[in-house]
Order: C-alpha cells, then sequence, then structure tokens
C-alpha cells in the first residue's frame, strides 16, 4: 500500500445565495472557491483533482449565451490563482503534470484542463458521455462550456475502466465499489452521481496516515453532510438527477458519521477549505 501528499488549492470563485447552497441558509451570498488538489506519488509523480477557473472562462463566457453562465454565478479570479501559477510556485511545471482526476464537467472544474499539456485526463466515462455531444444551450444548461476542453482532449483522454471496479473494504461503507487509480490503494475513486452524471470523488490516502474525500459538488457545504440537509429545491434545476444527489448525500452523511476522522472536501464550501488554504 502505497500513499500519496496532497496540497488543497483554489483557483477563483464565485458568489451564490447561502439560502440556495443550503435550506435554512441566510438570504445573503456567500463564497463558493473553486478548488483543486496538488496530489503527489512517489512514482506517478505530480497530479491534480479538477483545476477551478482559469482565463480561458472569461474568454469562453464573453459572448451569448454563454455569457449567462457568468452574469448567473459572478466569477473573481486572479491570474497568481490559476493553478499553473501556484504550482509554479511549488516549482512544478504545467507539463510535469502527469494526470488530472475530473470530478465532472462543470466549467469551474475543468477551466484550466488546456494549460497541463502533458497531462492525461482521467474520468469516468459516462460522465463525459453525458455532455460530449452538447453545444450552445443545452450545453449551458448543463453548465459546460466544450471550448475549455482543449483540442486534443481525446487524444489525451484516459476514461476510468468500468469493468476495472472492485468491492472497496468495509471501512467505507456504505459505498462499497471503486477504482484503485493506481493500482496501489493510493488514490480509489467512488461515483457520486446526481449532481451531475458520472460525479467522480476520490479518496486519497497521505503518507502521515490522513484520509481525504474529495467529494466535488456532492454537497456544497460541509455543513449539508454534517446534517444531511439538502440545498434549496431550485438547485434541482441544475442537478442531473435530484433523486441520486438525495441519495449520494445521505450516503455521505452516513459515510461522515461512522468516519469523522476522513477529511471530506467539498469543492465549493469556503469554510472547510480555510483550514488547509490559509
Ligand atoms: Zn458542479
Amino acid at each position: 500500500m502505497s500513499s500519496v501528499s496532497v496540497t488543497i488549492l483554489q483557483a477563483g470563485h464565485c458568489t451564490c445565495p447561502e439560502h440556495i447552497a443550503i435550506q435554512g441558509g441566510r438570504w445573503r451570498n456567500i463564497r463558493f472557491p473553486a478548488m483543486f488538489a496538488l496530489i503527489e506519488h512517489p512514482r506517478c509523480g505530480p497530479m491534480l483533482f479538477d483545476t477551478g477557473y482559469s482565463e480561458r472562462f472569461f474568454r469562453e463566457t464573453r459572448r451569448f449565451p454563454n455569457r449567462l453562465y457568468r452574469l448567473a454565478t459572478p466569477v473573481t479570479l486572479e491570474q497568481k490563482q490559476m493553478a499553473q501559477f501556484q504550482l509554479a510556485e511549488r516549482g512544478i511545471r504545467p507539463v510535469d503534470i502527469e494526470r488530472v482526476f475530473i470530478s465532472h464537467f462543470h466549467a469551474d472544474h475543468i477551466a484550466a484542463l488546456g494549460d497541463f499539456s502533458q497531462a492525461r485526463y482521467v474520468y469516468l466515462p459516462q460522465g463525459y458521455a453525458a455532455v460530449r455531444s452538447l453545444g450552445g444551450w443545452r450545453a449551458l444548461a448543463r453548465a459546460y462550456l466544450p471550448g475549455l476542453l482543449p483540442s486534443d482532449f481525446t487524444e489525451r483522454a484516459a476514461p476510468m475502466d468500468m469493468a476495472a471496479a472492485r468491492p472497496l473494504p468495509p471501512e467505507y461503507a456504505p459505498f462499497t465499489v471503486g477504482f484503485d487509480l493506481l493500482g496501489d490503494e493510493s488514490l480509489l475513486a467512488v461515483e457520486l452521481p446526481g449532481h451531475a452524471t458520472g460525479q467522480m470523488g476520490l479518496l486519497a490516502r497521505t503518507e502521515n496516515g490522513t484520509t481525504f474525500f474529495f467529494v466535488a459538488d456532492a454537497a456544497w457545504l460541509m455543513r449539508s453532510i454534517a446534517s444531511n440537509r439538502l440545498p434549496h429545491a431550485l438547485a434541482n434545476l441544475i442537478f442531473s438527477h435530484p433523486r441520486l444527489y438525495r441519495l449520494t448525500l445521505a450516503q455521505l452523511h452516513r459515510f461522515h458519521i461512522s468516519r469523522p476522522e476522513v477529511r471530506i472536501i467539498p469543492s465549493h464550501c469556503e469554510e472547510t477549505l480555510a483550514q488547509y488554504t490559509g
């Protein structure tokens, strides 16, 4: 069994009313940071989980209809926050990034994919299948901006082999099936459907014995998981499968109760991210 080191970072943020993010939330805007994680493995080198926003997001949302995306969720991004610049501060060049694990294809998770020219893109095949043929309004309705994918995306794509799914050890209950991404149990992928088709969560075991569980947008706030509290019903409009969303959230709640030591990281929970990003 091997382990990885994990650095939690964020590239930009948008704002959203708290009462949309969680039932009973206040009538004020809160920040939704766009988390990405640097994962360093002794054999496979540096990898990313998602990418956050990038300048490309602003290029792609300059014109209508895509401009509506930016108007609905106003985005703030300083250039130095972009993944490639934060990695450079750590001595990592964009070409050093071996793989990018894509939780799902919403713009705030994939906007910087094109900055990593040597990376393979790892994702659940049904996640990309659900959006790949969409363009214009239909893509926008799924928060997917096709122009964010680099032109050689398909050549570098490494979708996971669904036949490689295997039972997870009982300690991960109620999650029973996962994917051993590097073959050494350091990174386990788990499907977390509902928010987006084929959304992928990632369990990362670190060298000091801590386990992180990156759950992407399965919940926007850690409070939702801790109390099994759903977002406002309006959020169902953007979820691929609201019923599965509820199921996934309930599973995360149960997991959190039984394994409180596992650090669950929802991609947009400012309170959670502040504990790691300072
Ligand atoms: Zn999303």
